[in-house]
Order: C-alpha cells, then sequence, then structure tokens
C-alpha cells in the first residue's frame, strides 16, 4: 500500500501535517510581520517627533544616522513584505492544488473501492454457487461448464478490474510524483521562509541594536536634562537663599532703622522749627563767613605779595650772582679761531704755516713773524682742528642767557678770508654760530614754556659805507636811520626796519634766504662787498612770566664785521678808498668804545658809527661781548695775524660792566685801526651816556626798530 494514498491514516497526515506546518509558520510569519509593523510604527512616530533640540550634542548626529538607517530597513522590510505576501499567494495556490488532487484521489479511491466489494461480493457469489454446484451431480459438469463460462467471464472481468486497478495505480503514482514535485516546492519554500526569516532576525537584531542606541541616546540625553534641572534647581535654591538672607537682613535693618526714622522724623521736626529762624541764623553765617574770606584773602594777598618780593629779590640776586660772575669772568671774552691752510692759499713759502699752539694750554697762540715768534693769550684759542659745533659750545652759554633778558653781542673780526663768515653762517651743511643759536634758543624756550611764553624775532641787517640797510625789508637799498624815540625816553629806534617772528628752523632758513637773495641782487660782486661791509643778524627774545606777568627782553646781535686788513694810502682809490676809510672808521670807533667803556669814561663815543651807535644797549651795562677773531694761518698773512691778535688782546682786558680788570689793560688807542683819519670823538649828551633806569621794563627796548636804549645800563627789571 502507497504510504501517501489520501485516506490511509499514515499519507493524509504527512500531507496535511506539511500543510498545517506551513499555515502555522504562515500565521507565525503574519505575527511577526505585525510585531514588526508596530514597533515600525512605533520607530515611526519616535522619528516623527520634533528632534529635541540638544544643539551641539553629539547624539544629534548619531541619531541622524541610525534614523537614515532605520529609514533604509523600513524600505527593505516592505519589499520582504512584498516578497513574503507573493510566497504566501504562490502557498495558498498550492494548498488549493493540493486539496483539489487530494479530493480526486478520494474519488478515486472510493469508486476502486466500490469496484472491489461488487467484484469480492460476485467472487463470493460465483463460489458459492461453483460449491453448489458442485454438490449437484452430472448437472453439476454441466453447470461447471457453466461456472467455467462464468468463470471465464469473472475472470476477464478480474482482468479488467486488475487493469483498472493498475491504472489506478499509475494514476496514484502520477499523482505521487506530482506531490513529490510539490513536496520538493514546498521544500524550497521552506528553505525561503527559513532565509527570509533569518533576514527578518537580522533585520529584527539591528533595528533592537538601533532600538537599544535610540534608548541610550534619550536615556542619556534624560539624564543630562535631568542634571541640568538639578543644577539649576540647586542654583535656584542657593540664590533663593542668599534673597532670603537679604530680605532677613533688609528687615532686621528696617527693624533697626525704624527707630533711626522716628528720629530723624524728630529731628526734621525739630529742624523745620529751627529753619523758620534760618535766614537770620544765614545771614549770620554769611556775614562771618565773609569776614573769615575776607581775612583769607588777606593773608592770602599778603604771602603773594611776600612771595613775589622774595621772587623780585631772588631775581636780583641772580642778576647780582650773574653780574658778579661776569665780573668775575669779564664780560668781554675773546677767542680765536685759527682756519685750516686752503687751496686758495697757494704753495711755496707764502702758504706755509706761521701759526702754532701750546698743547698745555688752550689758551696761548704762537705767531712766527718775520722770523720772530709772538706768543698772544686770548680765553680760548681753536686750532684748524675744530669743528663748527665746538666753537658754538664756547658760546652757547652767552646765547641762552639771552632768555633770561641779557644783551649779547658775537662779532667775528678778522681779515678777508680768515674764516668769519664760515665762522658765523657756516654752509648749508655744516652750519655756523648764527643757526646753532637760534636753534639752541627754540630748545630752550620750549623747555620753559609750561611758565613763561616766548617770542623770538628776527631782524637783519648790514653797515655800508656808514650806511644802515634792512637786509630783510622790500626796499634794501634804502638807508635806514637810527632815531632818538620822540616820546622823549632817550631811547633809540629804527624806523622801517623789518622785524620776522620766527617760530622754526625752517622759518630761519627762509628768513636767511630772503636776507641772502636782497644782497645778491643788490650787489653783483657778493664776496667783495660782504667782505667790506658788516653783516648784523639781531636776534630779540622777549618773554612773559604767565604767573607774575614779568617781562624780559633779551636781544643777541650776531655781527659779521668787514675785512679788518689796512689798506695802504697809496695803493686805494675811488670807492675802494672810501670803503676802507669807512670800515677803518667803524672797526676804529668799536675799538673807542671800548677803550671808553674799558677806562670808564664819562661819555662812551657810541655815535661815532652806525656800528656802535646800533649796539649801543649791546655793549654797554651788563651786556656780554665775544670777539672771535679770524686767523689765516699762512706766512704771508702774518702782518695781519699779528695786527688781528693784538686788537684782540686789547679787547680782552676791557670790561663793560661794574668792577674791573684794570690790572691787565693794555694801552689802548683808539687810532690803532685808522691810516689816514682819526676817530672822532664827538661829543655826546651827558645824559645819554650812564643814564640808566634803575627800575622799570616799561623803558626796556622792545626791539631795535621801535627803540634802542641809549642808556649803559639796560637789562629789565622785574615789573
Ligand atoms: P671771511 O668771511 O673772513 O672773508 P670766509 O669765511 O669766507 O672768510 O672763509 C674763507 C675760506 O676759508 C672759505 O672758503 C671758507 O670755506 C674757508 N674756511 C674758513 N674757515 C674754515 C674752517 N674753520 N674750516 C674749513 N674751511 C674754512
Ligand atoms: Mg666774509
Amino acid at each position: 500500500m502507497c504510504p501517501l494514498i489520501p485516506g490511509s491514516p499514515q499519507g493524509g497526515t504527512d500531507l496535511e501535517k506539511h500543510r498545517d506546518l506551513l499555515m502555522v509558520e504562515n500565521e507565525r510569519l503574519r505575527q511577526e510581520m505585525r510585531r514588526c509593523e508596530a514597533e515600525l510604527q512605533e520607530l515611526q512616530e519616535l522619528q516623527a517627533k520634533p528632534a529635541t533640540p540638544c544643539p551641539g550634542c553629539e547624539h544629534s548626529q548619531e541619531s541622524a544616522q541610525l534614523r537614515n538607517r532605520l529609514s533604509q530597513l523600513q524600505l527593505e522590510v516592505a519589499e520582504n513584505k512584498g516578497m513574503l505576501s507573493e510566497l504566501n499567494l504562490e502557498v495558498q495556490q498550492k494548498t488549493d492544488r493540493l486539496a483539489e488532487v487530494e479530493l480526486r484521489l478520494k474519488d478515486c479511491l472510493a469508486e476502486k473501492a466500490q469496484e472491489e466489494e461488487r467484484l469480492s461480493r460476485r467472487l463470493r457469489d460465483s463460489h458459492e454457487t461453483i460449491a453448489s454446484l458442485r454438490a449437484q451431480s452430472p448437472p453439476v459438469k454441466y453447470i461447471i461448464k457453466t461456472v467455467e463460462v462464468e468463470s471465464s467471464k469473472t475472470k476477464q472481468a478480474l482482468s479488467e478490474c486488475q487493469a483498472r486497478n493498475q491504472h489506478l495505480q499509475e494514476q496514484v503514482a502520477m499523482q505521487r510524483q506530482v506531490l513529490k514535485e510539490m513536496e520538493q516546492q514546498l521544500q524550497s519554500s521552506h528553505q525561503l521562509t527559513a532565509q527570509l526569516r533569518a533576514q527578518i532576525a537580522m533585520y529584527e537584531s539591528e533595528l533592537e541594536r538601533a532600538h537599544g542606541q535610540m534608548l541610550e541616546e534619550m536615556q542619556s540625553l534624560e539624564e543630562d536634562k535631568n542634571r541640568a534641572i538639578e543644577e539649576a534647581f540647586a542654583r535656584a535654591q542657593v540664590e533663593m537663599k542668599a534673597v532670603h538672607e537679604n530680605l532677613a537682613g533688609v528687615r532686621t535693618n528696617l527693624l533697626t532703622l525704624q527707630p533711626a526714622l522716628r528720629t530723624l522724623t524728630n529731628d526734621y521736626n525739630g529742624l523745620k522749627r529751627q529753619v523758620r529762624g534760618f535766614p537770620l541764623l544765614l545771614q549770620e553765617a554769611l556775614r562771618s563767613v565773609k569776614a573769615e574770606i575776607g581775612q583769607a584773602i588777606e593773608e592770602v594777598n599778603s604771602s603773594n605779595q611776600e612771595l613775589l618780593r622774595k621772587y623780585r629779590r631772588e631775581l636780583q640776586l641772580r642778576k647780582k650772582c650773574h653780574n658778579e660772575l661776569v665780573r668775575l669772568k669779564g664780560n668781554i671774552r675773546v677767542i680765536a679761531r685759527v682756519r685750516p691752510v686752503t687751496k686758495e692759499d697757494g704753495e711755496g713759502p707764502e702758504a706755509t704755516n706761521a701759526v702754532t699752539f701750546d698743547s698745555d694750554d688752550d689758551s696761548i697762540i704762537h705767531l712766527l713773524h718775520k722770523g720772530k715768534p709772538v706768543s698772544f693769550e686770548l680765553d680760548k684759542v681753536f686750532s684748524p682742528q675744530a669743528s663748527q659745533q665746538d666753537v658754538f659750545q664756547e658760546v652757547q652759554a652767552l646765547i641762552t642767557s639771552c632768555i633770561d633778558g641779557f644783551n649779547v653781542c658775537i662779532f667775528a673780526y678778522g681779515q678777508t678770508g680768515a674764516g668769519k663768515t664760515y665762522t658765523m653762517e657756516g654752509t648749508p651743511e655744516n652750519p655756523g654760530i648764527n643757526q646753532r643759536a637760534l636753534q639752541l634758543l627754540f630748545s630752550e624756550v620750549q623747555e620753559k614754556a609750561s611758565d613763561w611764553e616766548y617770542t623770538i624775532t628776527v631782524s637783519a641787517a648790514e653797515i655800508y659805507n656808514e650806511a644802515l640797510r634792512d637786509l630783510l625789508g622790500k626796499e634794501p637799498q634804502e638807508k635806514l636811520e637810527i632815531r632818538l624815540c620822540p616820546d622823549g625816553s632817550g631811547q633809540l629806534y629804527v624806523p622801517g626796519l623789518t622785524e620776522f617772528q620766527v617760530r622754526s628752523v625752517d622759518d630761519i632758513n627762509k628768513v636767511f634766504e630772503f636776507g641772502h637773495t636782497n644782497r645778491t641782487t643788490e650787489f653783483t660782486n657778493l664776496n667783495e662787498h660782504s667782505s667790506r661791509s658788516h653783516a648784523l643778524l639781531i636776534v630779540t627774545v622777549r618773554g612773559v612770566d604767565g604767573s607774575t606777568g614779568l617781562r624780559t627782553t633779551g636781544k643777541l646781535n650776531l655781527v659779521d664785521l668787514a675785512g679788518s686788513e689796512r689798506v695802504g694810502k697809496s695803493g686805494a682809490e675811488g670807492n675802494r678808498l672810501r670803503e676802507a676809510q669807512h670800515i677803518n672808521k667803524s672797526l676804529s670807533a668799536l675799538g673807542d668804545v671800548i677803550a671808553a667803556l674799558r677806562s670808564r669814561q664819562g661819555h662812551v663815543p657810541f655815535r661815532n658809527s652806525k656800528l656802535t651807535y646800533l649796539l649801543q644797549d649791546s655793549l654797554s651795562g651788563d651786556s656780554k661781548t665775544l670777539m672771535v677773531v679770524q686767523v689765516s694761518p699762512v706766512e704771508k698773512n702774518t702782518s695781519e695775524t699779528l695786527y688781528s691778535l693784538k686788537f684782540a688782546e686789547r679787547v680782552r682786558s676791557v670790561e663793560l660792566g661794574p668792577g674791573s680788570r684794570r690790572a691787565e689793560l693794555g694801552s689802548w688807542s683808539s687810532q690803532e685801526h685808522l691810516e689816514w683819519e682819526p676817530a672822532c670823538q664827538t661829543p655826546q649828551p651827558t645824559a645819554r651816556a650812564h643814564s640808566a633806569p634803575s627800575s622799570g621794563t616799561s623803558s626796556r627796548p622792545g626791539s631795535i626798530r621801535r627803540k634802542l636804549q641809549p642808556s649803559g645800563k639796560s637789562r629789565p627789571v622785574p615789573v
């Protein structure tokens, strides 16, 4: 018997078992599917929730990745679901076909059973007939035949049945084959289901992992949130506590203030009562305060007066000390400067050096004149190696004294070509005393700017053939006059002399350039002309002390004198003779003035030349004079050098101010500069000679243009 024949308990069980198993499996898969769907739904809901704002949280990125992964998984699950439903459909179809086949098989089997039943019944009947026939005699033979006939029929029927049975068995085998195929199909779908299940398991584990991560993340976020809440809570508690404490403090303060407030209220009421009488009290208090202030002002005034008095005394003392110092040093200082030998000196014996110095004493100069050594002692001697700065160093103390209100004269004296202009003006690359002096004045004035206000003005003039010209004026050829002030003060002034205020080195350069241009356009041979004229740079420094109102005026005269060389009587005529006469006259006058000052004569002949007349307030009194005697070192100039040095030594021994150095005085002749004419000593009104006002700056000269004080004592005195 076939084990799979339907109806047989064995075969029916196997097929049904398979089908039942498949259906159970199917059901289980459906349930899993539903569960997965439910989870998915959950996840989707979670995903759909607005992302918890967690800026900067590292989990948000991870969460986004997980969400992406989840959506991928969802897609895959959807695909699998599709596949599963297809498989389900297929299984359903196969189950239907199987049920059909089973039904047909059942029908066939029932038919077969019926046929067998009928055949066996006929067989039994036939057996019974045969047996009954055998029991009968001859007729039995016949009967046997009949039976045989009948038996062959039966046999035929049997064979037919057997053939049918065979056919049925074939059909069953065929059905079994179909069943086998179906079993195989079932097996393969089983495998597919197993694979799908494995995939689903994998997805599930992934889902579980993602879910776990999400949960962890949510947990950590939750923890963070809780922590933050706890911290905030703790802080709030602390703050609350502080606020409570403050409140308690304020309460206690309030409690303590209440009595104070009561007292204040009482006081206020008391004051209110008092205020009614306040105007009277106020008047009283005002009166007394006014009196006190008045007294204080008086005291301050008197102490101010005292201070002012002391300050003035101090200034006087300073002036005295300065005068004393000047007296001790001598207020006429003479230095010599020897220029280097230049190409212009030529070559040969005439150009040999005739000047030597004392290595131990820088005030000694030796000159070899016509084979005879002659030595001179001056205040200082500069050798050819001395720089412009070295020379300036020597004169800068004089220059700064201008700021204190002293008048200063610096002369460059010497024969033409000895270096006067080089020392005074210098070159653009290496400026001389003029520019350095102004620079120094600027910086000194700046240092004092906190207390004093200074103005520095500059005039430039030239004296040629006894005519005074303004080098900064619009008409330099115009001759200027030195006049007495019409106000009867006895002061001098030069009407029309231009005065420029200078504030910087640039200004100075412009002024110098302007003066130079004026001179150049005026004279075709400037070199020759300048050696025969005196060039004056007059710097006036006016100061006002902001706190005391004290005023000072100091004047610095920088003079590049005309060449001191003597012109032989016979060698000159016409213009040259006139020039020489004028130069001699003015240089002699300078000598005369110095001689008169030295010998303290009642009359000092300032008016004998324009030069001395113009410079009279800078030559007299406690003014200071520095003469730079320029020396040519070469043999051919020794006569002039000797002459210059003699002149210098004599000038040096003269004093301008009180006290004297008479012991040092050498012989002096006002004629020494004159070859042809004696210095005319015009009698001067005595009032102008020594009319020193004892005090009051109002009478001080303001500028050489406005007023030139004739007095011998022209230092400013505090107001
Ligand atoms: P002065 O004005 O007395 O006639 P200068 O000043 O014109 O003489 O000088 C004559 C020449 O000598 C100029 O070329 C000048 O540059 C030069 N000289 C004068 N003194 C010096 C010195 N100390 N160093 C260098 N050169 C000098
Ligand atoms: Mg010169």
